[in-house]
C-alpha cells in the first residue's frame, strides 16, 4: 500500500518525486490543475471506480452501488500554491483513493455508494478566494467573484472559461441534499499539535475562521527636523503600542474567557507612507488577523482593539479607522462524525488527539450541508506551502487504514441514520 499511495501521489503531481527544490505550482483552473485531475481520474477508473466532473470541474470518483442511497463522501484538492508541496490536498485526494482499493481488496461491500472528491481551486493565492469547487458543490458560491482577477489581469471566469467551464454554469454544481449522507476531509496537519501531543493523528472540532481588520492611522505628515516634538502627529509613534497591546490582549483574552479554547491575533501587516526618513508618517495602517473557533473570544478582541483605538486617538489626536475586512463565523464540525474517526483509531491501534484548526480547507464548505469531519495526519516539522512540505508514507497509510474503518462502519447499513 505504501508504495501505491506513493506512486500515485507522483502521477497526480506530474512528477517522479515528491520533494523538489522548486516544488510545486498548481494554481486553480490552470492546465496544470486540469491536467492533475485528469490523472486522478485515470487512477479512479483503474480502481474500478466511476469517475466523472460537475459543472465547476470538481472530480468524483464513485464506487456505485444499486439503490440510490446517500453516499458517504471523502476528498480534498490537487492544486497547490506557487512553489508549494505535494502533499497539501494530494494527501487527502489519495488516501481517500487508498481507502477505496483496500475496501475492494477486502471483498467489502458497502450498502451505500463511496465517492472521493477532488476539489477545484482551494488555494487562495491566484484569486485571493479559497475553496471556490467545494463553495460551488455546496451552494455557497457567490458568482460575483467571477470578476476577480489573478496578478497577470485574468479573471477568475475567464480562467475557469480556459479549463471547458462556463461560468455561469458553476452553480450547477450544487449538489442536493439527499446525495450525501456525510463528508470527510483527511489532510496534513500543517502544525505540529499531533507529534507536540504523542499522538498519531488528528481529530479536528471545528475550524477556525477569522476577524481581520484594517487599522488605519491618520496622523500629520512634516519634516523630520523641522517640526518641534510637541506638535506632531506621528502616525507611527501611535500604531506602535497598539501592536504590542494586540500581542498583549490575545493572552489576556485566553487566561480570562480561554476555557479550553484558545484565541490568536496578529499584527501582520503595516504599511506606512510616505515611508521616507525625512517625514513624519502620515498614514499606517496594520493588517489584523484574529482567529478562533469560539467565535465569542475573536468579538472581544475587536471588541478590545475599538476601546484601545479610541484611547491612542484621544491620548495622540491621531485618528483612527477601522475596516472590518473580513468577520466569517467558525465551522463547528459535527461530533457524531468526530467519534467515529476517534474510534476508527481505536479500532487499528492509533492514538487520535482532539484539536481545531487555524486554516480553511474545503471541508467548512461542506459541513453547511452535510454532517462532516476533519482528520489530520502529521507532516514534517509541520511544514506546508513550501518545497520542502513531506508527509511519511508512514501516515499516508495510517491515513488509508483510517479511513477505510470509519468507511466500513459509514456505509454498513443502507438506512438513513
Ligand atoms: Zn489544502
Amino acid at each position: 500500500m505504501k508504495n501505491w499511495l506513493v506512486e500515485q501521489l507522483q502521477r497526480m503531481n506530474l512528477s517522479d518525486v515528491l520533494v523538489r527544490p522548486q516544488g510545486f505550482t498548481r494554481e486553480g483552473y490552470t492546465s496544470e490543475e486540469t491536467e492533475a485531475i485528469e490523472v486522478f481520474k485515470t487512477i479512479a477508473e483503474e480502481l474500478g471506480l466511476e469517475a466523472s466532473e460537475d459543472a465547476a470541474g470538481n472530480a468524483i470518483a464513485r464506487w456505485n452501488v444499486s439503490g440510490g442511497q446517500a453516499a458517504v463522501a471523502m476528498g480534498s484538492h490537487l492544486d497547490t500554491v506557487p512553489n508549494g508541496g505535494a502533499f497539501d490536498g494530494g494527501a487527502g485526494v489519495v488516501c481517500g483513493l487508498g481507502a477505496l482499493k483496500m475496501l475492494k481488496e477486502a471483498d467489502f461491500e458497502p450498502q451505500r455508494p463511496i465517492e472521493v472528491i477532488c476539489f477545484r481551486s482551494e488555494e487562495s493565492s491566484r484569486f485571493g478566494v479559497s475553496t471556490i469547487g467545494s463553495k460551488a458543490m455546496s451552494g455557497l458560491l457567490d458568482p460575483s467573484i467571477g470578476t476577480l482577477e489573478d496578478q497577470h489581469g485574468v479573471t477568475l471566469a475567464q480562467a475557469a472559461e480556459s479549463q471547458g467551464f462556463v461560468w455561469q454554469e458553476l452553480l450547477n454544481a450544487k449538489r442536493p441534499k439527499e446525495q450525501l449522507k456525510c463528508f470527510v476531509e483527511l489532510h496534513i496537519e500543517q502544525g505540529m499539535h499531533i507529534v507536540n501531543h504523542e499522538k498519531d493523528y488528528g481529530v479536528v472540532k471545528g475550524v477556525a475562521c477569522p476577524i481581520r481588520l484594517a487599522v488605519t492611522f491618520n496622523g500629520k505628515a512634516g519634516h523630520t527636523g523641522t517640526t518641534p516634538m510637541d506638535q506632531r502627529k506621528d502616525a507611527l509613534a501611535a500604531a506602535a503600542p497598539f501592536i504590542s497591546f494586540v500581542q498583549e490582549t490575545a493572552l489576556q483574552v485566553n487566561d480570562a474567557y480561554g476555557n479550553g479554547k484558545s484565541l490568536v491575533a496578529t499584527v501582520s501587516t503595516l504599511t506606512v507612507s510616505p515611508n521616507s526618513m525625512n517625514v513624519i508618517p502620515q498614514t499606517v495602517t496594520a493588517g489584523v488577523d484574529i482567529r478562533s473557533v469560539d467565535d465569542r473570544l475573536k468579538m472581544k478582541m475587536a471588541d478590545a482593539i475599538r476601546s484601545e483605538a479610541k484611547r491612542i486617538e484621544e491620548t495622540t489626536g491621531v485618528a483612527i479607522d477601522i475596516e472590518v475586512l473580513v468577520d466569517n463565523p467558525s465551522v463547528l464540525l459535527d461530533d457524531g462524525i468526530a467519534r467515529q474517526l476517534v474510534d476508527a483509531g481505536d479500532h487499528e491501534a492509533y492514538l487520535a488527539h482532539r484539536m481545531d484548526s487555524g486554516a480553511g480547507h474545503d471541508v467548512m464548505n461542506m459541513a453547511q450541508t452535510w454532517p462532516s469531519g476533519l482528520l489530520f495526519i502529521p507532516c514534517k516539522d509541520g511544514l506546508s506551502h513550501h518545497p520542502d512540505e513531506f508527509a511519511a508514507a508512514e501516515d499516508l497509510k495510517m491515513g488509508v487504514e483510517l479511513l477505510s474503518r470509519f468507511l466500513m462502519e459509514a456505509t454498513a447499513n443502507a438506512g438513513n441514520s
